[in-house]
């Protein structure tokens, strides 16, 4: 690996364009992984979480290094690293590290759908980090694919010179049947190994230094610079970093430090991936491959950061912004006395997803839990689906919720993330009682929503849109909406209803969107109001924590919202895990659906039990489950019988019965309140 010249690319693509199965194909031409009896198989080598396979979604970046030995120059052999990247706007933040390790960026498409909402995320992304777009038209195998429409897209849409001879000229492949991927490899040693074309159509940029104008050494003699892009555990090593050297060479007993942390370390050994790890003891200029160092915890490889040999002083590369949770909700055994081995499953998933944080919580309905901080709602869906996986047990987790921001009468704001820790009044006039801290300004998050459709889905889609608080920024439809149909569920669809479908406009709309209102269960709402037509993502506009102070509302995502704190009291107790931030115009509502439902699960007691849904003291919302009567049954619970059953099915044998938890006087088992977070 080491006497070989190097490139670096990545593969982008909308979800199910054909990532995933490039890939293996890539991998299987170079001889990295051996060739499958029949062709088609779809192995994903890199999505080798089960979740990820699972859900046909990349979670985390990986890379894997190839060697291609090219026919048109007798052979001559080429080192190429595949550095894969997250499908989805939610991993965003992952998506921008690992292309920062990249020269260049397969932008895959697919020739039935066309350009969808994320061919148009990742694009951006790519050409922000200064990347060459290659542009490949996937799935040319399919009897309705239609490769003149997208490749006019792609000029038009994207300003990409992609016809026959152009400079961006598309390459059509399908990925299934391999047909066109050894021309893919020839355009990658093409663009990755030609200086000149790729010195002309690259701007200059600190992240894309030419690590292609390679010296005879390749990097010997040069000091040292290795960005640290990504790092997991491994329970036999520990901590692995995966790392692209930019100039010098790395070898095992260096002694090494970090540009910002100033930690020192000393190499224990190194290697590339192809495609799993190979010991070389050393990593040269241009090579991505993994290092271990005498790191004893996950947090000290700090990705974004830059080593260098602990005896030289470089300029640190660029690095990367760190993530920050926008979405919270905490978990919670449904077996009290599994606490520590849920603790332990959350603690283990989050030594390889470090954009999740977690803390413990106690609640008085639902015991001992964890307060968990998540990237967005489909993070929160896939953390939940591993953890379960990992746990091996049903968990229950709370309605997800956001953070808000809280301006103080004296001009100073905090972050929460709790609703409990939510104002029950927010101070309409200055010098009120509190004085400067009195909160003065509830604010929350806002995203930019990128809502793509057939147009016959355009009314629900706006109704939608309305109903969250979303203010419309933008509609356009797609003239060339000829080539594409949105379709998630095209193999549902008989023939005819296809062309129908692909007779249709798309049209994409762009609405301002409060965070909070798309956290719980929009994503669903899209694809059910659509028949799975639709496709959604959006941008935060929060750019951190970090940049919250002193800036105002407009620029910085945290919009002024009058959003109230809504309580539920059993016998005037607050149950703290049911408690949660919506905007007034909603609050009774919710609160009356939400009181219902306490009352409906709360057993019958000897008294009646009064259930009560508070804003700011006043109470909007009231149930009342009366006492027993003389003449009444005793299988009043009988109704809830199967649910619970149910709910305690998926847990093991044997155990010993639930706990009861007081309100006032009322003792409500803890199921009760599992009945309620699990009915949503
Ligand atoms: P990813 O989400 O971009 O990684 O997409 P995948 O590689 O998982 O592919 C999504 C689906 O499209 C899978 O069912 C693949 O088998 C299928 N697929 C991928 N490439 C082709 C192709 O060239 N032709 C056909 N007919 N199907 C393909
Ligand atoms: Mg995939």
């Amino acid at each position: 690996f080491a006497m070989l010249l190097p490139t670096s690319f990545s593969i982008i693509a909308h979800i199910d364009h054909g990532k995933s199965t490039l890939a293996d194909r890539l991998l299987e031409l170079t001889g990295t992984i051996p060739m499958e009896g029949e062709s088609g198989v779809n192995r994903q080598v890199l999505d080798s979480l089960k979740v990820e396979r699972e859900r046909g979604i990349t979670v985390k970046s990986q890379a894997v290094s190839m060697i291609y030995a090219d026919r048109r120059s007798q052979g001559r052999e080429y080192l190429l690293n595949l550095i894969d990247t997250p499908g989805h706007v939610d991993f965003a933040y992952e998506v921008s590290r690992s292309l920062s390790a990249c020269q260049m960026a397969l932008l895959v498409v697919d020739a039935t759908q066309g350009i969808q909402s994320q061919t148009l995320s990742v694009f951006r992304i790519a050409v922000a980090r200064g990347l060459r777009i290659i542009p490949i038209i996937n799935k040319i195998d399919l009897p309705n694919a239609n490769t003149d429409a997208v490749l006019a897209q792609l000029e038009s849409r994207l300003g990409l010179d992609c016809m026959p001879g152009g400079q961006d000229e598309a390459i059509l492949v399908s990925a299934k049947t391999g047909m066109g991927v050894e021309a893919v490899l020839q355009r990658i040693v093409d663009v990755g190994f030609d200086t000149s074309a790729a010195a002309a159509s690259s701007p200059p940029s600190a992240a894309l230094a030419p690590r292609t104008k390679t010296t005879a050494k390749r990097g010997e003699g040069e000091k040292l610079r290795a960005l640290v892009f990504d790092s997991w555990y491994d329970s036999y090593r520990g901590v692995i970093a995966l790392v692209s050297v930019h100039d010098g060479v790395l070898k095992t007993g260096d002694k090494l430090a970090f540009s910002h942390s100033k930690k020192k370390y000393e190499v224990l050994d190194a290697g590339v991936n192809s495609p799993t790890g190979i010991s070389t003891g050393l990593l040269c200029q241009g090579q991505v491959g993994w290092v271990v160092c005498n790191m004893k915890s996950l947090t000290e490889a700090s990705i974004g950061d830059t080593l260098h040999h602990a005896n030289t002083h470089v300029e640190p590369l660029a690095g990367f912004k760190p993530s920050v949770p926008m979405v919270y909700c905490a978990a919670f055994p449904v077996e009290s006395s599994d606490f520590p081995k849920l603790e332990a499953a959350i603690q283990r998933l989050a030594l390889n997803d470090r954009s999740v944080t977690y803390a413990r919580e106690s609640s008085n309905a639902l015991g001992q839990g964890i307060k968990l901080g998540l990237l967005g709602a489909l993070h929160l869906e896939i953390f939940r689906a591993r953890l379960e996986d990992e746990y091996e047990q049903t968990i229950l987790v709370t309605a997800p919720s956001v953070a808000y921001r809280l301006v103080h009468q004296d001009g100073s704001s905090r972050i929460i993330s709790n609703p409990l820790d939510f104002p029950d009044h927010v101070a309409s006039r200055i010098g009120t009682k509190g004085g400067g801290k009195n909160v003065v300004e509830v604010q929350e998050p806002m995203v930019l929503g990128t809502l793509t459709c057939p147009e016959e889905h355009v009314g629900a889609m706006m109704q939608l849109c309305a109903d969250r608080r979303g203010t419309e920024v933008d509609v356009s439809f797609d003239e060339e909406g000829g080539a594409a149909t949105t379709s998630m569920v095209g193999g549902d669809l008989d023939g005819q209803q296809q062309q129908q479908q692909q007779q249709q406009r798309i049209v994409t709309m762009k609405y301002r969107l409060p965070l909070g209102e798309i956290v719980t269960d929009f994503f669903g709402l899209v694809k059910s109001k659509t028949a799975g037509f639709a496709t959604f993502e959006y941008e935060d506009l929060v750019e951190g924590q970090g940049r919250a102070e002193g800036i105002d509302a407009e620029e910085d995502g945290w919009e002024r919202s009058d959003v109230v704190k809504l309580t539920f009291l059993i016998s005037g107790t607050p149950i703290d895990a049911l408690c949660q931030v919506v905007h007034r115009s909603k609050a009774v509502y919710v609160a009356r659906q939400w009181a219902q439902k306490i009352k409906d699960v709360v057993p019958r007691q000897q008294y009646d039990v009064v259930v009560q849904a508070c804003v700011g003291g006043k109470v909007v919302a009231a149930e009342k489950k009366g006492a027993y009567r003389k003449d009444v049954l005793q299988g009043i619970y009988g109704g809830h019988y199967d649910r619970k059953a149910k709910l305690l099915g998926k847990q093991k044998e044997g155990k010993k019965r639930l706990r009861s938890m007081s309100f006032g006087r009322v003792q409500i088992p803890q199921e009760s309140f599992m009945e309620i977070l699990d009915s949503k």
